[in-house]
């Protein structure tokens, strides 16, 4: 039995304690109510509901809610489809949502479906989530026979729902990638416009949510719009869901109002640094997110307060870092996975990210000159703004945060020939000698 987010008194998402997999256990809890009381409404409706709860993405852009499904273009084929793609790294939350509450999401989708008459929806799943997808077919199986899903209403109106497993690449979590797979097409980016909403899934307007903030629905509806807001702070209303990671004493996921501080998720509800160690580092949002330090105890979950702290909330993935880590092995931990998942498609993103790798691995071998961390920021100012999606800037801000924040450590490596950390950081084992004390015979040329 896996541990799953404990109850708290703020949840109102998983306010029940292990699962509610089956239909029975999700109805007995009052699942599906919501999507009952919603059959008469219309757009305008459930567009006014979700603006004043002031729910915002979950997937990490965090665009406000209400406001995107307002875009969503006429046509007598529109389709809904929710991004199950969580790839990034430090992110979990929506994998366990999906494994303890699969109608909760399955409610959501149906609420939106019937209000704004969209005549089929996908779930896009990370090929990975083997389980989950599985677990998800199960419960659609469920709420067709309950008549839910695929049976027609008075006006004739049948929703239809398909699980769409994905084939494990990262970049496919980028809307027009993610549509372009689903299309059957290579997973790749696009210039946008045409947006999803004018024309996606199969060239037809597209709603296209994250998994979190589809399961919310229901919850907005039960507590009404105005109580789920007051949860959050102005701008971004409600909990969600974090996953924490790391060097952290009770890693897993959690639900936190976004009125709450990091420093209540780390210290309070994770248990804090373990074994006497030190904070030393905090990313707040997933991979991508620019490094903070330990003030960011005292900063809120909220994307706003987040971005004015010079980070980012992105999908809620909560790293805690401790003084024995290197942030040279960290920042090139980081700069490969992003080289390694780049599709290509646009030159400084390909090239870039490469470089900002090759060259950060110089430095953490002990064989590079001090021109080089400043070579290493340049590269990011000219791959950040400049790609043709995301995963450019995904690459190049956390690296210069990274350099910015704890450029001794950069200066360190260069100055003394070898990573001056090797000993105690938990990511030596990825970098398991230092190039620069090896025998010259067994350095291959790189
Ligand atoms: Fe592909 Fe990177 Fe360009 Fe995105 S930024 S389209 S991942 S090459």
């Amino acid at each position: 039995m896996p541990e799953w987010v404990p109850r708290l008194e703020a949840n109102v998402l998983l306010d029940f304690d292990g699962e509610l997999r089956d239909l029975a256990a999700y109805e007995a809890y009052g699942g599906y109510q919501q999507l009952k009381r919603a059959a008469g409404w219309d757009a305008d409706t459930l567009v006014a509901e979700l603006t004043t709860s002031a729910l915002r993405g979950r997937g990490g852009a965090g665009f406000p809610t209400g406001r995107k499904a307002s875009f969503l273009a006429p046509g007598s084929e529109r389709y809904l489809v929710v991004n199950a793609d969580e790839s990034e790294p430090g992110s979990c939350k929506d994998r366990e949502l999906m494994l303890r509450a699969p109608h909760a999401l399955l409610e959501g989708m149906l609420i939106v479906m019937n209000v704004l008459r969209l005549t089929r929806a996908y779930i896009y799943i990370r090929g990975e989530y083997l389980t989950e997808s599985e677990v998800l077919e199960v419960a659609i199986a469920e709420a067709r026979a309950a008549g839910y899903v695929g049976a027609a209403g008075p006006d004739g109106y049948v929703p239809e729902i398909t699980v769409h497993r994905g084939a494990g690449a990262y970049i496919c979590g980028e809307e027009t990638a993610l549509l372009a797979s689903l299309n059957g097409d290579r997973g790749q980016p696009s210039a946008k416009p045409p947006f999803p909403a004018v024309s996606g899934a199969f060239e037809r307007p597209t709603l296209l949510n994250n998994v979190e903030t589809i399961a919310t629905i229901p919850v907005i509806l039960r507590l009404g719009a105005a109580e789920y807001r007051a949860l959050g702070t102005e701008q971004s209303g409600g909990t969600h869901l974090m996953s924490i990671s790391g060097h952290i004493a009770r890693p897993g996921n959690y639900e936190v109002a976004m009125s709450k501080t990091l420093g209540y998720l780390i210290e309070e509800l994770a248990g804090g640094v373990p074994g006497g160690r030190t904070l030393k580092a905090v990313i707040p949002g997933g991979a991508s997110a620019p490094i903070l330090g330990p003030e960011a105890l005292d900063i809120l979950c909220a994307p706003e307060a987040l971005a004015a702290a010079g980070s980012m909330a992105g999908s809620a993935g909560v790293m805690v870092i401790d003084d024995t880590t290197c942030i040279v092995q960290l920042a090139l931990r980081t700069a490969a996975f992003y080289t390694h998942e780049s599709c290509g498609k646009c030159t400084p993103c390909r090239e870039g990210t490469r470089w900002i790798t090759d060259t950060l691995q110089r430095i953490e071998d002990g064989i590079a000159d001090l021109r080089e961390i400043e070579l290493v920021l340049e590269i990011c100012d000219n791959v950040e703004g400049k790609c043709l999606c995301p995963l450019g800037d995904a690459c190049a801000m956390p690296v210069r945060s990274m350099i910015q924040r704890f450029r001794e450590e950069f200066d360190a490596h260069v100055e003394l020939g070898y990573c001056p950390l090797h000993e105690t950081s938990s990511l030596s084992s990825l970098y398991p000698q230092p190039r620069s004390l090896l025998p010259l015979a067994t350095v291959s040329p790189s």
